[in-house]
């Protein structure tokens, strides 16, 4: 069975920061995926526009390098990168001056979509926006794709938000969160949504509670300025942790369409109760073997900036009073795991003896490493010697119950770009979901800043700090193991 791959329209694609970070690691690579797949359209172009003085062939040498160091086996395939690096074009353009503008209206095509990503600063988008409108690039058809972070705090998302809808409507704006184009988080929505099984028990009837981590093994990396002035609650918990919360709560919608699915994510964030200060824990991680401490990382021996953040929190509503959630995120941790898990309640009543009855079922939803589904249910341990149960895992990942022709590489930001080529904003943030998500970010954070609060240390390659385990443990239930 070969994986169905349907053509989008034909577009051209102007890649604002064209020569950057992101769209040398994520965007080119992953083009020139869809591309492989046969996705693009012949009549597809890419135009990278930034600062750099390079022409089109430059452009093509450095995409070719970016694309053989990211792309992974499939870019052995010279005739093919060929091919695709002649779709490829690319201008001088000044976001906050005038050159490349006029240049970059007379290359666009009339009768294709046309799309800018704006894989830029934000500091950028409000500038970006009204040239596009100035110089009659942007009309009411095109797309217009922002990058995470979304604002800081509430009012400077506000502020985003504002200098955006001057000129583009919401219909038109996909603020890319990638942690939603991932395929797990897609089947999360078709496992719940598609079968009988699931919803009757979605509720506080049944699950006990829920735990979402995202550990990284990884420090701050090069990236340690912007990060001292973020931290893990504005640079992790606002936007990928919460998304992935909202999915899991949210009440089914009424059909898969962007509204609906948006409309249901809003109400979750807007249910969540505030954090109360004992709730919630912050760390910064300790220099290890051979490995600097945060405060090394980003060279600044005084920063309060956390690197670690785990919180306990409730929806208040019907379906989930009274269930915890809790959340997780950390640099330095001991594996690299990103898990959101379901853990139901114990039975009733068991008829097993002794130890036996402490079973659980839990619904794991694994988006890194080995993106897939499992259900733990009890079953006897096969073989004589009694009634012994033991738990195993109902594997739903897809590359065993599929076959590995279906198991589909492709990766977030790919899937991502071909839904705004598409039209389909359903796995893209709306600016009301942004800006309830700050809001209710702000008090956490104004609360650590009014009280001056000291992260805790924990060392690198552990679980956090002892603190974060004491959260669960005061409840009487237990984080799942971050495996190395
Ligand atoms: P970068 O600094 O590597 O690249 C910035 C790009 O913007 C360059 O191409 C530069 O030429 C261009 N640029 C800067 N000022 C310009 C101007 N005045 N006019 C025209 N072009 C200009 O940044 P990056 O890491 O690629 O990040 C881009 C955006 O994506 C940022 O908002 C960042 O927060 C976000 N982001 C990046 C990553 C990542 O992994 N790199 C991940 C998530 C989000």
């Amino acid at each position: 069975m070969v994986s169905r791959v349907i053509p989008v329209d034909a577009f051209d694609l102007v890649i604002f920061g064209g020569t950057g970070d992101l769209a040398r690691r994520k965007i080119l690579p992953g083009l020139f995926r869809r591309f492989l797949a046969g996705q693009m359209p012949a009549e597809a172009r890419i135009i990278g526009v930034a600062r750099s003085e390079l022409d089109d062939e430059g452009y093509r040498t450095e995409a070719r390098a970016a694309i053989l160091e990211f792309a992974g086996e499939e870019a052995t395939d010279r005739e093919s990168l060929d091919a695709f690096l002649g779709t490829l074009r690319y201008l001088v353009v000044d976001a906050r001056g005038e050159g490349g503008w006029p240049e970059l209206a007379a290359l666009m095509r009339a009768d294709v979509v046309r799309a800018f990503y704006l894989s830029v600063s934000p500091a950028l988008f409000g500038d970006i926006a009204g040239r596009l409108h100035q110089h009659g690039i942007a009309d009411k058809a095109s797309r217009i794709v922002v990058e995470k972070p979304f604002g800081r705090d509430l009012a400077s998302a506000r502020a985003l938000n504002a200098s955006l809808a001057e000129h583009f409507d919401e219909g038109q704006i996909y603020r890319i969160d990638h942690y939603l184009g991932k395929e797990t988080v897609q089947n999360l929505m078709a496992v719940r949504f598609g079968n009988v099984l699931f919803e009757p028990l979605w509720n506080s009837h049944y699950v006990d509670h829920v735990q979402i981590t995202v550990a990284e093994t990884v420090g701050v990396g090069g990236r340690g300025e912007y990060y001292d002035r973020s931290g893990a609650m504005r640079d992790m918990v606002q936007n990928h942790l919460m998304q992935l919360l909202c999915l899991i709560a949210m009440e089914p919608p009424s059909q898969f369409d962007a509204d609906a699915v948006r409309d249901e994510k809003l109400k979750v964030i807007r249910a969540l109760q505030p954090v109360d200060y004992h709730q919630i824990v912050r760390g910064q991680y300790d220099a290890g073997q051979g490995t600097p401490s945060y405060r090394q990382d980003v060279e600044n021996p005084r920063t309060h900036t956390e690197s670690f953040v785990a919180l306990k929190t409730h929806i208040a509503n019907w379906r989930w009073a009274g269930v915890p959630f809790y959340l997780r995120t950390g640099k330095r941790l001991k594996g690299r795991v990103s898990e959101i898990a379901v853990v139901f309640k114990d039975l009733g009543h068991s008829i097993f003896e002794g130890d036996e009855k402490r079973h659980r079922n839990i619904l794991s939803i694994r988006l890194q490493p080995n993106e897939g589904i499992d259900l733990q249910v009890t079953i006897k341990e096969p073989g004589p010697g009694g009634m012994r149960l033991i738990d195993v895992p109902l594997d739903m990942t897809f590359a065993d119950a599929l076959g590995p022709e279906r198991n589909d590489v492709s990766d977030a930001y790919e899937r991502l770009i071909m839904d705004v080529i598409r039209g389909n904003q359903t796995l893209f943030m709306r600016g009301d979901e942004v800006e309830a998500a700050w809001a209710w970010t702000d008090p956490i954070i104004d609360g650590w800043q009014a009280r001056n609060d000291v992260p805790k240390h924990y060392d690198t390659g552990s679980p956090g700090p002892e603190d974060a385990l004491m959260l669960m443990h005061r409840d009487g239930r237990r984080w799942r193991e971050i495996r190395g």
